[in-house]
């Protein structure tokens, strides 16, 4: 079997210009970035207000599971697909976290036959993007340290600094650390830590930022300590905010590149799916609207937290209505969720599927709650067996969602020309009418259980009178308009990840809050979550390395 990492290094890649030209980025607009990747420029798109949107689809899945589901797979096959069938099409979709690419397998570039490329990099360094992140988050927190040092004129309290530090590496052992250490010269010693990259909100502001002024304007809103008084201390009280947007201006252009059928891709943001949205930027997404006639995009997780904040977060933020929704489900995930044990996954097992069908129903359910009409694609596996995929169908297509086998990852777009044409009829029948699942209005505990209650299907939701009380006051604060971001396991509806199919009747516990005040969202954790994770016993960085002729090796 080929793998993705050589199917990508045969790829006959266009020169970025071509593909730029086809979208009618030329010139000093297109800024190249070697041969195969290029930056659009901000005044090319400060230029594009008021052109005709394309339509919007996104990609989302069943609850992930070890068997794989392939959302960015299949983001990248439909793109191609619609390209295709004659589509001006564009595909849009998250960088890579350099961190877990050396821990456990698996990039973030799509697979098989459905691919973006160069895969090698945009795994790795790519434009430099999450470094420019990293440095901007971190020269905060010097500047925090550094402003306590000379004085303290803003009253900081030591004890209550919530900015932490960050880095693109998974390094458990830096969760928790004291700095300042070594007497006067160096400081004052604090408890403090790192996360990792994706988890810093300077991400989440990129992401969520319309151009360099409101990317100014969210970093200075964003919360790094508080006074004895327990007032706010603001990044702009410090006057970070404009260094940080110097370090971010090229970060914030979207980068293009292709898939392995030269279609155009922006790659751009990345932030985590847990105490972030999980969506790419904004902006590119926008660009992307405004230079095809289909934009394909995805969101990280599972649809119940995946969908769920580009809806309620990104699509409310940014003003987006997306036309068509594509659920992605695999015959091994279904059977994984009716109960079958990885090591079984090989054998046919009709009744299993059936039964883990619970889950796939219950997406549905709850993507039609946002008014946008859902298409089921059947992300087809080499071992699954026909009497498999009929199941599939039949329980989608009785619930009134078509679903289409899909094989884009072992043929490229020929394999999913069904659902490119479903899809675009079905986006341009104009039959969205998408509004987010609670206003802005609602008390902020009231959006906690609307999601918990009406997309996790929980019973309860409880937490301490201490969370209930912080929540009122920031709505007291006037941050009560904010949406919610919630952060939970992935793997279930509940909060147990191992309740897997469509579980009820459980309680939502929310643990703790916290107040994004520069991406513009209020976090409600659910649950444990990691904002550092750390390596495996054998981490996949052992057999990285670059081959006799200078190739990367192991990454994939
Ligand atoms: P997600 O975006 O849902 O996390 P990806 O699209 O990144 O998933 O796919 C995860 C992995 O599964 C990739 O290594 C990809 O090559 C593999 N994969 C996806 N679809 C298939 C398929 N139909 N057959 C075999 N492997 C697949
Ligand atoms: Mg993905």
């Amino acid at each position: 079997m080929t793998t993705d990492i050589e199917i990508a290094r045969a790829a006959e890649k266009r020169p970025i210009q071509e593909i730029g030209e086809a979208l009618g980025i030329t010139g000093t607009d297109l800024i190249p970035y070697g041969h195969d990747k290029a930056k659009v420029s901000a005044s090319f798109i400060a230029g594009l207000k008021g052109r005709k949107q394309g339509r919007l689809i996104l990609v989302t899945a069943i609850n992930p599971t070890p068997a794989g589901e392939g959302k960015t797979t299949t983001t990248v096959g439909l793109g191609d697909g619609l390209a295709a069938i004659g589509k001006k099409a564009v595909v849009c979709i998250r960088e890579a976290s350099l961190g877990p690419n050396f821990g456990m397998k698996g990039g973030a570039a799509g697979g098989g036959y459905a691919q973006v490329v160069p895969m090698e990099e945009m795994n790795l360094h790519f434009t430099g993007d999450f470094h420019a992140i990293t440095a901007a988050h971190n020269l905060l927190a010097a500047m925090i340290d550094n402003h306590i040092h000379w004085g303290n004129a803003l009253d900081i309290d030591l004890r209550r600094i919530v900015w932490r530090r960050v880095l693109d590496v998974n390094d458990r052992a830096l969760r928790d650390v004291v700095t300042g250490l070594g007497g006067v010269p160096n400081g004052f010693p604090r408890q403090g830590g790192f996360d990792i990259t994706v988890a810093s909100e300077v991400m989440a502001c990129l992401c969520l930022a319309d151009d360099l002024a409101d990317l100014q304007n969210r970093l200075g809103d964003m919360i790094v300590a508080y006074r004895r008084d327990k007032t706010p201390v603001h990044a702009r009280d410090l006057k970070a905010d404009g260094a940080m947007t110097v370090l971010l201006k090229d970060a914030l252009q979207p980068n293009l590149v292709q898939t392995l059928e030269h279609t155009p891709a922006f790659v751009h943001g990345g932030p985590f799916a847990n105490i972030a949205h999980g969506c790419n930027s904004v902006i590119a997404t926008k660009t992307a609207l405004a230079l095809a006639e289909y934009v394909v995009t995805e969101a990280g997780f599972g649809a119940d937290l995946g969908a769920e904040k580009f809806f309620d977060i990104k699509c409310r933020k940014a003003g987006l209505h997306p036309d068509c929704v594509v659920l992605v489900a695999t015959v091994r995930a279904l059977k994984m969720n009716g109960g079958v044990a990885r090591a079984d996954l090989g054998t046919e097992n009709v009744a299993a599927v059936k039964k883990g069908c619970a889950n796939l129903g219950r997406h549905i359910e709850n993507l039609r709650q946002f008014g946008v009409p859902v298409v089921v694609a059947i992300n087809h596996f080499a071992g699954d067996t026909e009497a498999e995929v009929t199941a599939v169908k039949s329980y989608s297509e009785a619930r009134g969602a078509e679903a289409h086998l899909c094989r884009h990852w072992a043929e490229g777009s020929k394999g999913i020309s069904r659902l490119a044409e479903r899809v675009a009829h079905i986006a341009d029948g104009d039959a969205a009418q998408f509004a987010p699942i609670y206003p802005d209005e609602m008390p902020l505990w009231e959006k906690i259980e609307t999601v918990a209650k009406r997309i996790y299907h929980a019973e309860e939701v409880t937490a301490d009178p201490r969370i209930r009380a912080q929540l009122a006051e920031w709505e007291e604060q006037g941050f009560g308009n904010l949406p919610v971001c919630m952060a939970k396991t992935q793997y279930s509806f509940s909060t147990d990840p191992k309740r897997l199919g469509a579980p009820t009747g459980h309680m939502v516990p929310v643990r703790e809050v916290r107040l994004s005040a520069g991406a513009g969202f209020v976090v409600a954790i659910c649950g444990d979550i990691m904002t550092m994770p750390g390596l495996p016993r054998v981490p996949a960085a052992e057999t990285i390395r670059l081959n006799r002729a200078g190739e990367v090796e192991g990454l994939f």
